[in-house]
């Protein structure tokens, strides 16, 4: 669904109208941070996502878009397999992240990570499919992080782990992307 952002909606609005989910179903009972595996990293954990977002003041949409949190989310769907509410977390997290970029906002904390989201984008639209090389040499490009891992390359290489030439399949995926824009690409 296209991201249209009207300046003056709150972040909830935002998400009811990106994802059809109200963040008012949410009754703070826990469970998608009990269960989240990367909430021990998380500034904010899932279920104050969700009451920051229902609190919908500027300070606390502010909050939720400057987090580290929505970027260490790893779209793992544990808190919505949990959620009485079937509330798709992940879902909501993605358009909190796309609006964090757009409105320059991300963590600083963040920039290796969005630098990798960024990487994998771009390769999978090149490419159609993930050449690892590719990405990993985009996104030291992007880090500067040259020599972080370097020694773990060659015996990588032994194993076929990485392969030494993309796919053929970019064409295709480019139409795809053309056709509806990723959510990341319109950030930039
Ligand atoms: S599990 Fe669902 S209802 Fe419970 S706090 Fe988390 S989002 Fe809210
Ligand atoms: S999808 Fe994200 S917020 Fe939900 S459990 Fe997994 S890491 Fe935690």
């Amino acid at each position: 669904m296209a991201l249209h952002v009207l300046e003056s909606e709150s972040l909830a609005a935002l998400v009811n109208r990106s994802t059809g989910i109200s963040a008012q179903k949410c009754y703070q009972c826990g469970k998608c941070s009990a269960g989240c595996p990367a909430a021990v990293g998380m500034d904010i954990a899932p279920n104050v996502v969700m009451r920051l977002l229902q609190v919908g003041t500027e300070s606390a949409d502010q909050k939720l878009l400057c987090s580290y949190s929505i970027w260490l989310c790893l779209a793992c769907h544990t808190c919505d397999m949990r959620c009485p509410m079937e509330i798709d977390l992940p879902g909501i997290i993605d358009v909190l992240r796309s609006e964090s970029l757009r409105r320059g906002a991300v963590n600083p904390r963040a920039r290796d990570i969005v630098a990798f989201h960024k990487s994998f984008i771009d390769n999978v639209r090149l490419f159609g499919r993930m050449w690892e090389i590719g990405l990993i040499g985009e996104y030291k490009v992007r880090t500067r992080h040259f020599l972080q891992d370097i020694l773990l390359a060659p015996s990588m290489l032994v194993k076929r782990k990485l392969s030494l030439w993309p796919g053929l399949h970019g064409r295709l995926v480019s139409r795809i992307f053309s056709r509806g824009p990723g959510r990341l690409e319109k950030t930039r």
